[in-house]
This record gives C-alpha cells, structure tokens and sequence, in this order.
C-alpha cells in the first residue's frame, strides 16, 4: 500500500544527492486519474521494465489485449510504444479498439524512479475536443503527481534534518546510551531476514539483586552500572551482533553463534570483565547474573516470541540459581502451559473447596499412642481427579498462592479441632506447613491465623507450624523468621524445623532459633542399616534431647527403621509404616481402631 520512490537530484550535471519518497499508493492513484472524458480516459505509472506501478483507482479498462484490434498497424504502434517506454522517450500513438473506436495512448517519463505515466484516451471522446486539451490533460495530471512527489520530497528533506534527533527518540536508551528495544528489533528483522536457521542465538542477561544495587548505593549509581555493563557487553560483540537493554536491567544479546559452550564461555569473559573492576578492592562485590538463551532454529520467529523463549530459560537459570546460561527447549513451553493451566484452576477450586486437609499421624514410640498429626493438602479436581502437592505447591509458592491455601489449610485444620473438641474427643497437636513465601510477601500473617484460632477457640499449643529447613537459609528473611517464631510461641503455637538433613543440616540452626520439634527427613534413613549412620541419627536425637527439642522421624516405612529409632529415643514416627496421611474420615476410622487395639 505504500510506495518508495527515488530521485537523483542534479547539479549542472552533476548527481549531488538521492532523495527518497515513502507515499501512500491510493493518493497517487487518486492524482493520476484523468479528470475529463466522463471517466473513459485511465492513466497508470509504469517503470521501464513494463512493470506497474500504480493502476488506476477504480476497477481499470485498461484490458489491453481484448482492448485492442490486433492487427498489423497496431502491432506496429505497439512496438514502438514498447521501444519508446524502453528508452525512456516521450511517445503518443493511436491504435484501433474493439469496438472500432480509436483509442490514444500517451507515455511520458516523470524522473521518478525510472516511472513514466501512461495515459489511454478515447479518440471520439476526444474529437469534440481539442487536441491542446488533450495535452492540457495529460500535463496537468503529470504536473500535480511531480508536485506531489516534490512536496513528499521536500518533507523528507525535513524529516532528514530532524533524523537525528528523530533517531536519539526511537532508538536510544536514555540510560546505557546505547540501543534500545526498538533499535534491537530492528536489527533483528535485518540480520534474520535472509538467515538459515541456527544461525544466531538470543540471550538474555539479567543481574541478580539489582534491585539491592538501586538500594544500596542509589539510583544514579544503579544507572551508571547499567551504562558500565551495556559498554562491555558491546565491547565483546562480534560483526553482526547487537545488544540492547530493553527495561529494568534486562539486557538482550544476538549472538552469531549457537554452540552453547562457545556460547557459555563467551558470556562468562563479559561477566568476568564486568567483574574487573573489584580487582584492587578489598571488599569486592560480584555482579552475578542470570542467563537464559534460545537458538534461532526458525529465524521467521516473531522477535517477542524469541525473546520469550530466552526468558523462560532464564527464569530456570533463576529456579536452579545458577549463574550457566540456559538454553530453551520446547519442555519448557510445555512445563509453562502446565503452570499456567495449575495458576488457573485455583481460584475456583479454593471457592468450591476441592482442597482437602489429609491427616497422616506421628505415633509416640514410648506408649505407641498417636501424639500428633500432620495435615497435607490434596487437591480433588473435579475433572483433573486428585492432584498431589508437589504438583502444585512449587507453583503456588511462585505466584503467590501459596499464602491462600495456607491459611486455607490452617482454617480447615481449626474446624477440625474445633468439631473433635466438640465431640469430646482428646486432642493432639495438628501441625501445618508454612510456606515461605509467608515471611516474604505478608510477615504479619500470624495476625490473622491468631485470629482464625480465636474465632474456633483452639486451645494453646495444639496447632504447630512447620517450617521447611530452607527457610532458615534465606539471609533476606533471617531477622523475620527469628521474630516470627518468637511470636508464635507468644500466640499459643508450636513450631517445628520440617525436612531437617535433606539439605544443610546446619546444627546452628538449633541455637539461632528457638525451635519446639526437629523433623528427620526420610532421606536420613534411607541406609539406616551401616553403622556410621545409626551413628550420626544417634548422636543428633541425642543433642535434641539435651536441648529439650522433641524429635520425629519422617518417612519411616521398615519396622528395622522403627526399632532403631526406638532404641534411639527418638519421640515420634511419621511414616508409612503405621499410616500413609488419610481423608478425615479415614483418619478419625484409623484412630479409633488404634484405640480400640490399645485398651
Ligand atoms: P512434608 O511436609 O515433608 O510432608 C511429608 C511428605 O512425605 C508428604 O508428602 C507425605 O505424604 C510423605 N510421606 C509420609 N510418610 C512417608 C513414607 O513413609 N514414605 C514416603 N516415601 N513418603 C512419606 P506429600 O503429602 O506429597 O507432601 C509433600 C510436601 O508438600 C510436604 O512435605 C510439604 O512440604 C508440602 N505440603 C503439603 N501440604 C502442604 C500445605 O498445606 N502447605 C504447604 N505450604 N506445603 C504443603
Ligand atoms: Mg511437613
Ligand atoms: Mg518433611
């Protein structure tokens, strides 16, 4: 729909410049049509090659083969016409029509472009009239198309001027000074246009805690390592690469390059260089980023859809916390639709309350009586059927979620106490899990609970709150979690320190915080049989004691397991071995049997 035109502009001679046009095409057709002869008379824009370029506005005559009576003499005309046109000369023939009218063709050179205007005219139409207003016709329609194009001509000269300034708005980033996503996507249109796939790589590189840098040293200095980093990065960029950042700290790289180690060293040198400036410092501080990179294997891809890509395999850099670039495959696509599809179901599940509290008992080896019992989410589709929590608790820990379900979970957990203690039953404590994301998002939430517990009137020390060992580890929550604990023993609550030996195991954590119960993680248990091991469970159940912190065992499933634990004097077990968790009624069956078999 647009036409891009060129035009030499001379000097005595001499070729001083080249002028270039962009125009809508339906404004020149809409010049280029004759105004006279009742609109019999059409004109069009050719090019030397006989191509055209601009038709006529309405549906056009200009038929030519059926038009004209082929004939010896038109032939004739015709040829010359096509050897004019060729040489870019001025030509007027006449010819026969079908009808046995004349019909006048005019082609004249517009300077344009290698463009001529061909005009057709209808001789009757035309022998009313006078040759000279034939002529005034054709020079008026050439004469308004030059101005046009003079006009459009100048306009450019304008915007040519102002290109600078034009090009400082659109494609510079005011804080590197270098490109910015406009000029990014440009350049990637132009080096992918004609590429074969797997050619060039898009990478994202984004600084972990940038947001500490802004808060730690300003936002002036934050900005000038933005502008540090784009420098370096540009630095190391081979012909044909191109990097932009595009917000917040989110640099975007085009590689020529695909081989991910070559890939991988070459963003580490950029890291490293970015680094250099901490060489004569005391207290070095580390810039540490996230890498995330897709391979153009389809370089037709849209550039929003590339870096898209790049992005979810960045955010696994981010999950895995590792500071290796992260090439996107298509699970990855998959494992976020998956996400998405979880993300969406939840809102009416929680209303409709599809989430069920499964209760799994921890049984006191002293007397084997139930002494506690954990509540473990199940989610019951009504279409997926049951989900499992690790299916969706990492999901709900990412966007959030987590938070409504946990305090879902702790209300349900109340109703329960609440209808036992109703039913005179005898209590026990009922722990809970908490997620993170409780300290991160809302360290207030125990406001709440408490209130929940009031409204039911659980009794002190009945409800317990696990925290997963991990938690512990987080040096942005540390201060939190401490006072957090602290409050919850103010609030009538238990807590206790969950999965303790599947990862760090840190026995600091006993002294920094005030724990009621430790948690064993099954994974302790797993080669329970080698001496080394009764050893260290031995010696860790033993130092529980002495800190008067009570001590489960989880995931126990073999009597071997039971009975060492046993001797070990460990309090509680919670495991397969007496109960895999069960719907509340399966769970208040369960306890009764196991009554029933004790008195
Ligand atoms: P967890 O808190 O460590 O819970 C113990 C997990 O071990 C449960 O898995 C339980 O079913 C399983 N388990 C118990 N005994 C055995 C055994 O003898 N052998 C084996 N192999 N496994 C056993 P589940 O219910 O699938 O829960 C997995 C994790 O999901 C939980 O680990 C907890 O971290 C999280 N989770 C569950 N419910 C909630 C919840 O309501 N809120 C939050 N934030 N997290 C929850
Ligand atoms: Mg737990
Ligand atoms: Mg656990």
């Amino acid at each position: 729909t647009n036409l891009f035109y060129t035009n030499q502009i001379s000097n005595n001679g001499k070729t001083t410049g080249i002028l270039i046009g962009l125009r809508n095409k339906s404004r020149v057709q809409e010049l280029i049509r004759p105004k006279i002869f009742d609109g019999d008379a059409d004109s069009c824009i050719i090019n030397t090659q006989k191509e055209i370029i601009i038709l006529p506005q309405k549906e056009s005559n200009l038929r030519l083969g059926t038009y004209i009576k082929k004939n010896k003499d038109s032939e004739k005309k015709l040829n010359t016409l096509q050897k004019n046109i060729n040489a870019y000369s001025k030509c007027i023939i006449e010819v026969e029509r079908t009808n046995n009218e004349n019909l006048i063709i005019v082609y004249v050179p517009l300077h344009i472009n290698d463009w001529g205007l061909i005009t057709f005219l209808p001789a009757s139409n035309l022998r009313g009239q006078s040759a000279i207003y034939m002529k005034k016709t054709i020079y008026t329609t050439i004469g308004s198309v030059t101005i046009f194009l003079v006009l459009t001509i100048l306009s450019f000269l304008v915007y040519r001027k102002n290109k600078k300034m034009l090009q400082k708005v659109v494609f510079k980033d005011s804080i590197t000074l270098g490109l910015n996503e406009t000029a990014f996507r440009v350049l990637y249109h132009q080096v992918t246009k004609r590429t074969k796939p797997n050619t060039y790589t898009i990478v994202l590189m984004n600084i972990k805690n940038f947001k500490l840098i802004n808060e730690q040293f300003g936002t002036e200095h934050g900005d000038k390592t933005l502008k540090y980093i784009y420098t370096v990065i540009r630095k190391n960029l081979k012909k044909y690469e191109f990097t932009a950042r595009t917000e917040a700290d989110n640099f975007f790289l085009c590689l020529k390059e695909t081989d991910q180690k070559a890939i991988n060293e070459r963003l580490l040198a950029i890291v490293t260089e970015i680094n250099s400036f901490n060489a004569e410092k005391e207290n070095p501080f580390n810039i540490i980023f996230y890498k995330g990179a897709y391979i153009l294997d389809d370089p037709t891809i849209k550039l929003k859809i590339a870096q898209g890509y790049a992005s979810s395999a960045y955010r696994v850099a981010v999950e895995q916390n590792t500071e290796q670039c992260i090439f996107y495959d298509k699970s990855f696509t998959e494992k976020m639709h998956k996400e998405h599809e979880i993300t969406s179901l939840f809102e009416q599940s929680i209303k409709r309350q599809d989430f069920k509290v499964y209760l799994q008992p921890k049984i006191r080896l002293e007397d084997g009586r139930v002494g506690g019992a954990e509540a473990l989410v199940r989610w019951h589709h009504p279409e997926k059927g049951m989900i499992y929590p690790n299916d969706f608790i990492p999901i709900f820990e990412k966007n959030g979620k987590i938070c409504q379900l946990d305090q879902y979970m702790f209300t349900e957990v109340c109703k329960i106490i609440s209808e036992w203690q109703q039913q005179g039953r005898q209590l026990f404590p009922i722990s809970v899990n908490l997620s993170r994301q409780h300290f991160r998002i809302n360290p207030n939430f125990l406001d709440t609970f408490y209130e929940i517990a009031k409204e039911y009137n659980i009794p002190n020390n009945i409800i317990e709150f696990e925290l997963t060992e991990s938690i512990f580890f987080e040096t942005s929550i540390f201060n939190t979690v401490k006072e957090c604990i602290k409050k919850m023993h103010k609030l009538g609550f238990l807590c206790s320190l969950d999965d303790f030996g599947a990862g760090f195991s840190s026995l600091g954590l006993l002294k920094e915080f005030d724990i009621d119960t430790i948690k064993f993680d099954r994974q302790f248990f797993i080669d329970i049989s080698t001496k080394k091991a009764k050893e260290i469970i031995g010696s860790m159940i033993d130092l529980s004691l002495r800190l008067g912190i009570h001590t489960v065992a989880e995931g126990i499933e073999t009597n071997e397991q039971v009975h060492y634990l046993d001797s070990a004097k460990c309090d509680m077990i919670q495991g397969y071995v007496y109960s895999k968790p069960l719907c509340l009624d399966d769970f208040e069956q369960w306890i009764n049997q196991m009554k029933n078999n004790i008195e």
